[in-house]
């Protein structure tokens, strides 16, 4: 396997959210020719808290510089403390059993997404702002996107255009509609000038040490993350919510309405809110899309990668890690299929990455209801029993090296059976 030709690979790749990047900055570690092409006119990125398991935590390592430029401004408790609605205390959990696994990075998306952009232009990925792709197209020799009525042409299109994809329309052949998950989140990243002012919350601000705090009660719960030396607060209050299906990372949060999701709660829960500067507070409604049934298009030219391809619940705290996942391996089967086999990539990548991705998602629900269904009588009495599933099969995975560990077998076997589908059952 691998390329005859003495032409590198041309890959186009839609989207810079960390699974774009991703993929675009691991294309360009193989020596392909990458254009990354962005909608948005500059690096923008909205959003709060976002969390890297040690899965992906791998993956930045690998990248020379920056694990030292995160650190800085990641997260770093040394446990979660988990209360209850009425602010009793039930357990600990701590990650030292995992420290073998590798590291976690949590922070603000802006911030890491940030590091993550330089990085991609040091190993030269052509980035393009303002290029929203209007269409994708592919032949059996080639693929590529219009832009700016502009048509480009490469060998392989990588769509990691996010919830909303448009490249999702071209490889179903139809538009998948999202639907209510009955959930919807606050949330909120802010500094921590207002905990401070109130000696119920002050302690929260401490500059010694990130703090994270979580509060659970029946179909709601409150976690709270401090950071940056005492300076920046992130809350984000997950609450059932059947109003309607619009996704949006934008639509302004109030405190006032973010209370009355938690009328009988413990004060401490109320003063971190109302502690909300206005404007730092968003409602995210939570929207939920069955497994898609394929991630590759008709001539297997075009890819979905990221949340294009598989959006995930918020509790199973691996969207971005899956989405990072997803452009390493792209690149490893590109890599060694060669630029005469990129149908035999692309289908690996599908096979290679469907189950595990699927598995994850699952992991969203059972955390979700584990919590929100909870008897708190039971918790009370079985306080253990709210700790968050931690699974290595999960964050102790090494993704790289398991797509060249089974890429030979996984094309034999799509060899062997050309009519190959994903079971989509979650
Ligand atoms: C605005 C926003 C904020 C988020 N904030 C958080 C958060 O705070 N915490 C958290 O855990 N998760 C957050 N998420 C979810 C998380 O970032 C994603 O689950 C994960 O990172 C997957 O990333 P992705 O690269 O697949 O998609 P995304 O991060 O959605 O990136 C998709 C990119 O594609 C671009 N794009 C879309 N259509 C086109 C087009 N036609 N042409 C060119 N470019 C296009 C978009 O502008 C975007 O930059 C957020 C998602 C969004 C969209």
């Amino acid at each position: 396997m691998g390329s005859m030709s003495a032409e590198p690979l041309k890959v186009l790749i839609v989207g810079a959210g960390f699974g774009g990047l991703t993929a675009a900055i691991e294309c360009r570690k193989k020596g392909f020719d990458v254009i990354l092409f962005e909608g948005n006119k500059s690096r923008r990125q909205l959003g709060d808290i976002i969390s890297f398991g040690s899965n992906s935590g791998r993956i930045f390592r690998s990248w020379p510089g920056v694990e030292e430029k995160l650190d800085p401004i990641c997260h770093h408790s040394d446990g979660l403390d988990f209360r209850t609605y009425d602010d009793e205390f039930l357990c600990r959990q701590t990650w030292g059993a995992e420290a073998d696994w590798g590291k976690r990075f949590n922070g603000h998306r802006g911030e890491i997404h940030e590091v993550c952009w330089n990085h991609a232009i040091e190993v030269g990925v052509d980035i393009r702002l303002g290029c929203k792709v209007q269409e994708y197209f592919e032949t059996e020799t080639e693929a590529g996107v219009v832009v700016n009525d502009e048509r480009i042409v490469g060998d392989v299109v990588l769509a990691g255009d996010g919830v909303r994809s448009l490249a999702r329309t071209i490889v179903l052949g139809f538009e998948d509609k999202p639907k209510s998950s009955g959930y919807a989140v606050y949330r909120a990243w802010m500094p921590t000038d207002g905990l401070k002012k109130n000696p119920s919350t002050a302690w929260l601000a401490n500059p010694e040490k990130d703090l994270h705090v979580g509060w659970l009660g029946p179909d709601v719960h409150f976690l709270v993350a401090t950071l940056q030396k005492g300076t920046a607060c992130s809350w984000v209050l997950t609450h059932k919510d059947e109003a309607d299906v619009e996704e949006s990372w934008s639509a302004p949060g109030y405190v006032d309405e973010a209370i009355k999701a938690i009328p009988d709660w413990a004060p401490i829960c109320h003063d971190i809110i109302r502690a909300t500067p206005e404007g730092a507070l968003v409602d995210w409604k939570l929207v939920f899309r069955d497994p898609l049934p394929t991630w590759i298009s008709p001539k297997r030219r075009i890819a979905l990668i990221g949340d294009a391809a598989h959006p995930f619940l918020p509790t199973s705290i691996q969207g971005a890690s899956q989405s990072m996942e997803d452009g390493v391996t792209a690149a490893v089967c590109l890599e060694l299929a060669g630029k005469e086999n990129v149908p035999e990539a692309i289908r690996a990548y599908e096979k290679i990455r469907y189950p595990r991705v699927l598995a994850t998602q699952r992991t969203g629900v059972t955390n979700r209801d584990a919590w929100h269904k909870a008897d708190f009588d039971y918790v009370r009495k079985n306080p253990e029993s709210v700790k968050l599933p931690r699974m290595d099969w999960v964050l102790n995975f090494d993704c790289e090296t398991h797509a060249y560990d089974v890429y030979n077998e996984t094309v034999e076997s799509l060899r062997a059976d050309p009519n190959w589908k994903p079971d989509t059952t979650l």
